[in-house]
């Protein structure tokens, strides 16, 4: 099953912190968006954290 991680580009401002907390999840793209790269799943309790550390609560993770 696929965890659905959704980033809102309208919030995103490029900080980098979700790519600190969780490099394997996330990246950021050539406009210094964050996307995601790699399975949530593989990586939980990172991804929360890096959920909990977005200063403009860009990310959203469906709760399970
Ligand atoms: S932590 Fe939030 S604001 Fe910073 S790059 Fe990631 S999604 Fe964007």
């Amino acid at each position: 099953m696929n965890v659905e991680i959704s980033i809102d580009r309208e919030k995103c401002m490029g900080s980098g912190n979700c790519v600190y907390w969780a490099p394997q999840v996330f990246d950021l793209d050539d406009a210094g968006m964050a996307i995601v790269v790699g399975d949530p799943l593989d990586d939980d309790e990172r991804v929360h954290l890096a959920v909990r550390n977005c200063p403009t609560e860009a990310i959203t993770v469906p709760t399970r």
